[in-house]
């Protein structure tokens, strides 16, 4: 497994907050020291190390826990989302529009350049592209038979000139070729470091295959000097992505990841063994979340991305309390709930609600109502929306025949709305006793307001 040691300790580290009996400041500077610690034996830079935390701890503090999610979920969700930033977001689209589409792989000597050619191959074949490998190392020797084998193992083309010392001159002899091809991956020559005759090199290639792609593969196993590496490529060489291999052998491939992130250089793929099939497409959140954990943390995720903001609620709530709300506000109510979860969810949350031990059939009811509700509203003009009081017989036909509801359906949801501003009233004027109150509004609860 990848990072096999970074996930155990991190997903150590989050058992640690789902078993803890309090969020509070020493659950969560535990948090954070772990957090280091992890990040640190997986070779990441101490500076990025502690913006990382520094960022989640700021997280914790600022943001409210949102409606629909525990504190242990939400600060689970803050850890998740922060390390999903910090490896680039979002997953590198490759767009292969063109044909034939050039990838041409630069780096190091040893970065595993021939092996990604190969990989790549394999990957694009198996989506249904016709590929050709374009052998241009002519520095090292016995680098031909090399790149050979590996398309023999994608079951590839490959073209190649064993005797040619000029990579220019390959090219230009295959490029009639070459058009034929959907995808053409470009095997380069690598040096032992950066060197002005590698630049030269690359730049020329740049200059007459103009590469679609033009990838940065870098070693995972040396950590964070990832980061002064795909720099100075990226300065030099106009590097559109990085290939990061041999994530499987390394326990500093952490440091790598997040050193490109930070160099500005997408991580379109990474290598994860010897062989052909071993290259992932590289997505952030989908490998933080194999890290973690992803069993536990999808569901987790779905519903933190379900949950309402408790400003949002509050807003609604105060609104609705005042008395100044209109069937706007109602119908966001009612999304406000969708978004929630089922009424009876809603129900447990809300303290006074809850002790009404409402049937489980009258709920579900509820829900079907309101469903049906949204969607008469959708038939509506903003005037009747802002407005209910307008609402006339042929208004209410119009609007029965734009949504297909039939007309006591709508006549019920007016009714619904004027008996909810008339709860409204009372509630202000009761001095607190919610249960008593809500006992004799049983059924007619017009939404989620705040005890
Ligand atoms: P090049 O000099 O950049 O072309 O590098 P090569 O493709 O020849 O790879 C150098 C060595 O790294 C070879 O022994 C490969 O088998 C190995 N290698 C490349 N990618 C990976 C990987 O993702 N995982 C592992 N474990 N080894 C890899
Ligand atoms: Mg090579």
């Amino acid at each position: 497994m990848v990072l096999d040691k970074l996930g155990t300790s991190l997903k150590g580290t989050l058992q640690k907050i789902a078993s803890a009996v309090f969020v509070d400041d020493k659950l969560i500077n535990e948090l954070v020291k772990d957090i280091q610690r992890a990040l640190l034996q997986s070779d990441v830079n101490v500076q990025l190390v502690f913006d990382l935390t520094n960022t989640i701890k700021d997280k914790i503090k600022k943001e409210e826990t949102p409606s629909g999610l525990t504190k242990k979920e939400h600060l689970i969700n803050i850890v998740y989302n922060t390390l999903v930033e910090f490896l680039g977001k979002k997953q590198y689209k490759l767009d292969i529009k063109e044909k034939p589409f050039f990838i041409m792989l630069v780096g190091l000597f040893g970065s595993g350049k021939t092996t990604s050619s190969g990989k790549l191959a394999k990957y694009f074949t198996k989506r249904g592209h016709k590929v050709a490998l374009l052998g241009l190392d002519v520095y090292r020797p016995a680098a031909m038979e090399q790149i050979e084998q590996v398309a023999k193992q994608a079951d590839v083309k490959v073209f190649l000139d064993k005797k040619e010392k000029d990579p220019l001159k390959i090219y230009n002899n295959f490029k009639d070729e070459l058009s034929k091809f959907d995808i053409v991956i470009v095997d380069t020559a690598g040096r032992d470091a950066l060197s002005k005759d590698l630049i030269d090199e690359i730049e020329s290639l740049n200059k007459a295959i103009n590469p679609n792609e033009n990838f940065l593969v870098i070693s995972g196993d040396i950590g964070q000097a990832a980061q002064k590496q795909a720099e100075q490529f990226h300065k030099s060489c106009s590097v559109t992505g990085v290939i990061v291999t041999k994530m499987d052998g390394t326990a500093r491939g952490g440091g790598a990841l997040t050193a490109c992130s930070v160099a500005d250089a997408p991580i379109v793929f990474i290598g994860v063994g010897e062989k052909i099939d071993d290259l992932e497409h590289f997505n952030p959140k989908g490998f933080v979340g194999r890290l973690l954990g992803m069993g536990d943390l999808e569901a987790l995720l779905e519903k933190a991305k379900d949950a309402i903001k408790v400003e949002d609620a509050e807003d609604l709530g105060k609104k609705f309390l005042k008395g100044e709300f209109n069937l706007l506000d109602l119908y966001e109510q009612m999304a406000a709930m969708k978004k929630m979860g089922s009424l009876k969810k809603i129900m447990e949350m809300v303290p006074g609600l809850s002790s009404l031990h409402l049937p489980k059939e009258m709920l579900d009811v509820q829900e079907e109502k309101l469903e049906k509700w949204k969607i008469a509203m959708q038939s509506m003009t903003q005037e009747e929306l802002e407005d209910p009081e307008i609402m006339s017989a042929e208004r209410i036909d119009r609007i029965s025949k734009g949504s297909g509801m039939n007309t006591s359906a709508i006549r019920e949801l007016i009714k619904q709305y004027r008996q909810s501003k008339k709860m409204v009233k009372m509630f202000k004027g009761s001095k607190g006793d919610m249960g008593k109150m809500m006992k004799k509004f049983q059924g007619k609860l017009p939404g989620n307001f705040k005890v």
